[in-house]
């Protein structure tokens, strides 16, 4: 057994400070329910930021990582592998695509995505077409080109000179996308709901004039679905439900349930600009985390499972609705699927990370995303008792800060 001691406090001492975690330390999980080292459980609103999502310790996951543990953990890309050919051809199947790139993040997959745009152009068009169209507010990753193409200058800038050929543009506007995108865009990189930049749902239309305008100058539309899909949205991939097909796709976080895998999906014809050693990885395409992603595809592309991710988003938004009712908390609650947001009301602009720290005293597991949007991206099967049971310690949380600020506003007039 272990006899090293250490705790919270041990963070703040050995660990490079870019986190703050909360001040419990989790040690098991199950399901939708996680335990910390003191033996206190919790509700799981988070899911290892929309990552879990077949729960903690899936029996079948766990089947899988036992067998596969057992047999080849990693070979290397000079050699392939069953599992990963398996994976690329069940995800093939389920959408637009018919080739993959594998990575093990969803950075790494935006990076391939973006450099093959790069490279297609360069190939197609020459060299001046270098043009990345993106979003602000957007969250792409956190290498220095993936952070540079994201909307959110906080986090890239201080870091020298950001790669040049990179356009930011409002999302959800038509006008300004038709106006900028040209001849000299070589692509268009979206999420179809920005996820870290506060929960918020392409407009259908928009992306429909993304499409147009790629299409009218010869610009690939590339969809960063790491965090919208693998049934995250209700349906495999959002993109199936907004009637517009991106030149390629992103995908991580959920794919692997907690082991790190991340894909690029896309068309064979785009494909075919990456030839031998023009990208490359050491750990991509694994046969172990290749193995638990095909289970997890397998699991998640089940029409019922997705049908029980539409059905607990109304359920999910039911009870937020009755905690706005009570406490009069948001300002609008949003998302599709199981990956909603709740943007608080001018009395509590900023204040998300009070609502998470409240949380967590109360045994519930909760995600801002930005200082003013709770967000919820449970597992897409949690227990509908469990959710109750989150609502209900939630209700306390919420209690703690809406409750006594309600009374000292009272107690002040
Ligand atoms: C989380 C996220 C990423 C980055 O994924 P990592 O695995 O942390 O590198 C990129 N894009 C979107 C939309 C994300 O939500």
């Amino acid at each position: 057994m272990n006899d090293l001691p250490v705790t919270r406090q041990t963070f703040d001492e050995v660990m490079v400070p870019v986190f703050s975690p909360a001040a419990f330390v989790p040690d098991r999980g199950l399901g939708s329910r996680v335990w910390d080292t003191q033996g206190r459980d919790y509700i799981d609103f988070a899911g290892g930021i929309a990552v879990t999502a077949l729960g903690h310790a899936h029996p079948d996951l766990l089947q899988v990582l036992h067998e596969q543990g057992g047999k080849l953990w990693h070979i290397g890309n000079g050699y392939t592998n069953e599992p990963v050919l398996r994976l690329a051809r069940r995800l093939e199947e389920l959408t637009f695509a018919d080739r993959a790139f594998f990575a093990n993040s969803g950075a790494e997959a935006n990076e391939a995505a973006l450099k093959l745009a790069r490279r297609v152009a360069f190939e197609r068009h020459g060299a001046d077409k270098v043009e990345i169209v993106s979003f602000t507010q957007s969250f792409h990753g956190r290498t220095f080109f993936t952070v540079s193409v994201g909307g959110q200058p906080k986090y890239s800038e201080g870091f020298g000179p950001v790669p040049a050929g990179l356009r930011h543009l409002p999302y959800n506007d038509i006008e300004a996308a038709r106006a900028a995108i040209g001849a000299q865009t070589c692509a268009v990189i979206v999420e179809p709901i920005q996820g870290e930049g506060g929960v918020i749902p392409a407009d259908p239309a928009f992306l429909k004039a993304l499409r147009e305008a790629c299409d009218a100058h010869g610009a690939l539309l590339i969809f960063d679905e790491v965090q919208t899909g693998v049934g995250r949205s209700g349906y495999f991939y959002a993109y199936q439900d907004t009637g517009v097909t991106p030149d390629i796709l992103t995908t991580a976080k959920a794919l692997g349930n907690g082991f790190p895998i991340g894909a690029m999906l896309t068309t064979h014809a785009l494909a075919a600009h990456f030839q031998v050693g023009v990208h490359g990885t050491t750990y991509g395409g694994n046969p172990l985390g290749s193995a638990i992603a095909e289970k997890v595809v397998e699991l998640v592309s089940d029409p019922k499972l997705l049908e029980g991710v539409r059905s607990r988003s109304e359920v999910l938004k039911g009870h937020l609705a009755k905690l706005d009712e009570r406490f009069g908390l948001f300002k609008e609650i949003r998302g599709k699927g199981l990956l909603i947001g709740a943007e608080l009301n001018d009395a509590f602009k900023g204040r998300a990370k009070d609502f998470v720290t409240a949380a967590g005293q109360h045994g519930v597991i909760m995600l801002m995303a930005g200082p003013d949007v709770l967000r919820f991206v449970p597992s897409l099967v949690m227990p509908l008792d469990d959710m109750s049971e989150g609502f209900a310690r939630l209700t306390q949380a919420v209690e703690q800060i809406a409750g006594s600020k309600a009374r000292t506003e009272a107690a002040s007039h």
